[in-house]
């Protein structure tokens, strides 16, 4: 799975883990770092292996293993540290992702589709069309359920197709408790989470309406004024883009190492391609991240700078 997992990445991987360790196989589920709080409920998180806590112990693994899945990212450098131990690896490596322009070089085997919602159910027609329907428990279902739901924003997105809707309903049939699954993920913040999104929404919100276009940043400071840890941001983005009118959503955070935009867009415009011009990211067309190593004033200025091109197809 790629950096920083989100629900599609961690359950992708721990449904297809869920079901490989039913046909026999020896399966670990790898994470490059750590990832949120709020996915630690899963069947399966405790037995991940954190790569960057524990590179030779993921190392050992990596060196006997024969198959390597690559679950909901499409380049080696979304592994951040894994890259250089994945490019040297020699075994049988299979892609299933649903992100743009695939690094197609890097994986054997795979499937690289856009249409589908999440990799998560990407991972749910491999076990159905394998022959394997019956090997979906109530493990499987509440990681591939966890994905569907995380990945098309509880089933609004565009994304949600019929037949999202369909393997839900298999889902439910075979014992799935989706309330259950909702609230572990949405509702287990803690206040600081809360108390941020209130002052970010309050004085960090940059609205223009030229552009249609909502930024907001958020500082190291600010970060650590409000204990933020890893995850605690997720979903802020989504709230720029609930303001009638805008269509162009930008979060930009200073981390330690790099200052990491989020993208999400309503309609035709394009962020996919925005952030691989602009921030050496990438993603969807509707939702896209990207990164800059610029300070994050000098970073702000460049957002303001290059918004300007898009002027006319914002409008
Ligand atoms: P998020 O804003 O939720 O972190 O990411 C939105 C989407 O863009 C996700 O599907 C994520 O995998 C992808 N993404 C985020 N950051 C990057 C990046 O730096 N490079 C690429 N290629 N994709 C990214
Ligand atoms: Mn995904």
């Amino acid at each position: 799975m790629h950096q920083k997992p989100d629900g599609d990445a961690m359950g992708s991987s721990l449904g297809l883990y869920h079901f490989l360790v039913q046909l026999g196989h020896k399966v670990t589920v790898i994470s490059p770092t750590n990832w949120a709080n709020f996915l630690n409920w899963m069947p399966g998180c405790k037995n991940v292996v954190e790569y960057d806590s524990a590179k030779e112990k993921a190392q050992a693994i990596l060196n006997e293993t024969d198959v390597l899945f690559c679950l909901d990212f499409n380049v080696l450098h979304r592994t951040k540290h894994m890259e250089a131990p994945l490019q040297t690896l020699n075994c049988i490596k299979v892609l299933i992702d649903h992100h743009e322009q695939p690094q197609v070089a890097a994986f054997q085997y795979g499937i690289s589709d856009t249409s589908k919602s999440s990799t998560c159910e990407m991972v749910y027609d491999f076990i159905v069309e394998s022959g394997y329907s019956s090997k979906i428990n109530t493990d499987v279902a509440e990681c591939i359920y966890t994905g569907l739901m995380t990945d098309t924003g509880s089933f609004r997105f565009p994304s949600t197709t019929a037949s999202v809707h369909r393997i839900v309903a298999h889902l439910k049939e075979i014992g799935l408790q989706h309330s259950k699954v909702h609230e572990a993920i949405y509702d287990s913040s803690l206040e600081n989470r809360l108390r941020l999104i209130g002052y970010a929404l309050l004085n960090k919100m940059e609205v223009y309406y030229e552009y249609n276009t909502c930024l907001m940043s958020i500082s190291k400071q600010e970060l650590l004024r409000f204990d933020i840890r890893t995850g605690d941001t997720e979903g802020l983005v989504n709230y720029l883009l609930s303001i009638q009118g805008i269509r162009f959503g930008a979060l930009v955070i200073d981390r330690d190492e790099e200052r990491k935009w989020s993208f999400r867009s309503k309609g035709d415009f394009d962020v996919n391609t925005f952030a691989r011009k602009h921030f050496e990211g990438g993603g969807h067309f509707n939702a896209a991240g990207g990164r800059s190593s610029d300070s994050l004033e000098n970073t702000l200025k460049k957002f303001k700078q290059v918004i300007k091109e898009y002027k006319e197809q914002l409008q």
